[in-house]
This record gives C-alpha cells, structure tokens and sequence, in this order.
C-alpha cells in the first residue's frame, strides 16, 4: 500500500524471518506480506509489531510470532475453497490470514473483549468470510461442521474429541500439544480408519483453558 509507513518492516518479516527459515507456500507468503500486523497489537507495542516475537495483547494472552503463524498456516494446506475453524482468535492477526487463504473462517475465542476487538477489526480492514463467536472453542463449531482444516492456536494435553469428530475426511488439524510450558506442533491428518501425527515443531503457546487443555489459573 502507497504511503504505508510499516511496509519495509513487513517485508522484511516475510523475507528474514519466514523465507530465511523455510516457509515456501507462496500463498501463505503472500498473506502475510499483505495483513497489516501492526493494526492487531496494541498501540504501545505498534512499533514491534514486525519482531521476530509473540506480543502481550490484554487478558495476559498473547498474538503470535510471525514465523509460528507461517508455519501454522502452511501446514493446514489450505485451498481456495476450504472451509477452516480456528481456536483461539485472540488479535485476529491469524484469522486474518486463514481470511486471505481460504473460503470461510470460523473462529472462537473465550474472551468477549477480544473476540469484540478482533471482529470490529477484521470488519474494518473489509473481510467478509469470518464468522466469530464467543465459547469454549475446543467444542468446535458443531453446525458448521465438517472443517477441512483446524487450527487451535493455544496449548492442550491432548486432542480434543470433538474438533477430530468436526474433520472433514480428508481434513487436517494442527495442534500444539505438550505441558504448560513448552509443547510440539502436531498436524493430525485422517488416514483411512485411523490418525496420522506429524511433528512439525516445538513451540510455546498459552494454555488452552479446557477439559483438554487446563483449569484457568
Ligand atoms: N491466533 C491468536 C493467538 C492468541 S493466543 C493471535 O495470533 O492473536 C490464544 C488464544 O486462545 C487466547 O486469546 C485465549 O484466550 C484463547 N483460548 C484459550 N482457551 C480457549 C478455549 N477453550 N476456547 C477459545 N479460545 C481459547
């Protein structure tokens, strides 16, 4: 965008931090060189909005490092015509980008004031294929399921039932699981009768507070 004071910063993201570290779907590289991080952290954290960091965003949660939002987004293998379900919208910076990728996003967060943030937001900056709601997100989004991709974007013990029931059958799921501290990046993908998990990456979210998750602290 002409005039765009953060567009160096930006491209320097997607150039130092994703293409340097192996993120090759050009879509998913073309997303994140267009949403506008810096309008989803909070005024005092504006000019860090493109760090190589996650960011304090209020309700002590956090919008995540650019790099883990590629790498997220790349391993769900999103097409034009997906139907995606997000947990955890948080900033809605994510939900932005599964916005650009895909035919429609659901997405569900547990804190009203930042699913209200985020919805006025992505509103805003024009984006018509996002569906919010306020819940436990680790139920998943039963009516308007199946999903062709999930992604959960906080920490969990284990899979929840329910979001591998709301699976389309070729349908992929990544999750981070692990403790409260430290977790690995899980793409969970049908495979005939049964489930195939793939270890992407370590990683460090905030904890999902649910029955697969953790109580609230
Ligand atoms: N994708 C977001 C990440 C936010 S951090 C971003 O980049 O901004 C994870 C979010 O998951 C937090 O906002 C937290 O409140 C939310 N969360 C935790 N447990 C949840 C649950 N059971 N259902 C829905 N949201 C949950």
């Amino acid at each position: 965008m002409y005039g765009d004071p953060y567009a160096a910063a930006r491209r320097d993201m997607v150039d130092q931090q994703l293409v340097r570290r192996g993120i090759r779907d050009l879509r998913v590289l073309d997303a994140m060189a267009k949403v506008p991080r810096q309008r989803f952290v909070p005024e005092e954290y504006r000019h860090l909005a493109y760090d190589d960091s996650a960011l304090p965003i209020g309700e002590c949660q956090t919008i995540s490092q650019p790099y883990m939002v590629a790498v997220m987004t790349e391993a769900l293998g999103l097409e034009p015509g997906s139907r995606v379900l997000e947990v955890g919208t948080g900033s809605g910076y994510q939900t932005a980008i599964l916005a650009e990728l895909a035919a429609q996003v659901y997405t569900v967060e547990r804190f009203d004031t930042l699913s209200e943030n985020a919805r006025a937001l992505l509103c805003e900056l024009g984006y018509r294929n996002i569906l919010s709601r306020v819940g436990d997100g680790s139920k998943g989004w039963p009516e308007a399921a199946p999903f062709d991709a999930i992604l959960v974007t906080a920490a969990a013990r284990e899979i929840p039932e329910e979001l591998e029931a709301q699976l389309a059958p070729q349908g992929r799921l990544v999750i981070p699981i692990g403790d409260r501290t430290l977790q690995d990046l899980y793409r969970v993908s049908r495979e005939g009768e049964g489930w195939r998990m793939e270890n992407i990456t370590s990683c460090r979210f905030v904890p999902l507070v649910a029955e697969a998750g953790w109580p609230e602290d």
